[in-house]
């Protein structure tokens, strides 16, 4: 079965501070965020009821707003509560969260100072990875373009212009047969996914790539903290696309994608190929089970 457009689903939408009929969460085509990419949104998981991490992704969003210059309407406590609304009024329990902040219709051109900023938020059940895809682990291409740096663009933040190239990435992944784009940052090291952050396992120690420009995942961040814990070495560097040659085991993280196995990256001309289910993966993965409530994927 086809799931229905997001546009025609039954439920409600918390829209500028109102719980509201699902189909009738509508702008303007005249908005500033449309045009203009003045956009900033959220990826948030509830497990069992409760959203994991929940005061961190909505100080994120204030974060990224005051980086494209949003004066927030609401404040951390007050998003919280409105995400957390959100779920109940739509009787979820394991679901994504989608907060997004916009800028209106109140003044067009490039220049946005007069228009003011909107907050909606919709859940909905959102298995991103299928089972198979899961167990068999991800396939990853080279992308066609890398990440902008910030000298270029506040690349750090979750901005929803940064997804122009997310997009295009992604959408030359699959029509290339793969699952995904292994995507460099601006200066040719490994970044990231389109939307997901990379681990490589290297000698039974985590390496992964200093976030300088590109979003610092919750789960990133996390899956670190978990490791420590564990007494697993975690190594925050500059790692060259060759490095994945000595890694036994790759996997990506974040809200939509948890925790996802890499079983093989093809760059142009240079194959890597990785174990799934591997050893520190494994341990891993059982402990963000326990901290959070995932269910088993396979
Ligand atoms: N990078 C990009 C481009 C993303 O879209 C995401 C998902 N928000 C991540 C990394 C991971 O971030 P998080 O773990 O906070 O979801």
């Amino acid at each position: 079965m086809v799931d229905p457009d997001f546009h025609d689903r039954d439920g409600w939408i918390w829209f500028d501070g109102e719980m509201i009929p699902w189909r009738e969460a509508k702008i303007h085509v005249l908005s500033h965020g449309l045009h203009y990419a003045s956009s900033v949104f959220e990826g948030e998981r509830a497990y069992n009821g409760k959203i994991f991490k929940l005061t961190e992704h909505s100080q994120r969003l204030i974060d990224s707003g005051k980086a494209l210059e949003f004066e927030m309407p609401y404040t951390v406590e007050e998003l919280n509560a409105a995400s957390q609304k959100t779920i109940e009024a739509n009787n979820l329990e394991n679901c994504y969260v989608r907060p997004v902040a916009w800028k209106g219709s109140e003044q067009m051109g490039v220049i946005n100072t007069r228009a003011k900023t909107h907050v909606a938020i919709a859940a909905w059940p959102w298995d991103y990875i299928a089972a198979e895809v899961w167990e068999k682990g991800l396939r990853l291409c080279a992308a066609r373009y890398r990440k902008a740096g910030v000298e270029c663009f506040p690349s750090t933040v979750k901005a929803a212009g940064l997804y122009t190239v997310n997009t295009l990435n992604k959408n030359h992944a699959l029509r290339k047969g793969y699952d995904d784009a292994l995507v460099l940052g601006s200066r040719g090291k490994i970044a990231e996914s389109t939307s997901a952050n990379i681990f490589l396992v290297i000698d039974g120690a985590l390496h992964t790539p200093v976030p300088d420009c590109f979003l610092n995942g919750i789960t990133r961040q996390t899956v670190i903290e978990l490791a420590k814990g564990q007494g697993i070495e975690v190594v925050e560097r500059d790692i060259e696309l060759g490095e994945l040659a000595a890694a036994s085991e790759v996997f990506l993280t974040g809200t939509a994608v948890e925790m996802t196995p890499v079983a093989r990256v093809d760059h142009d001309d240079r194959d890597f190929e990785f174990t799934v289910g591997g050893p520190v993966e494994q341990r891993l993965i059982e402990a963000f089970r326990e901290l959070t409530g995932m269910a088993a994927k396979a």
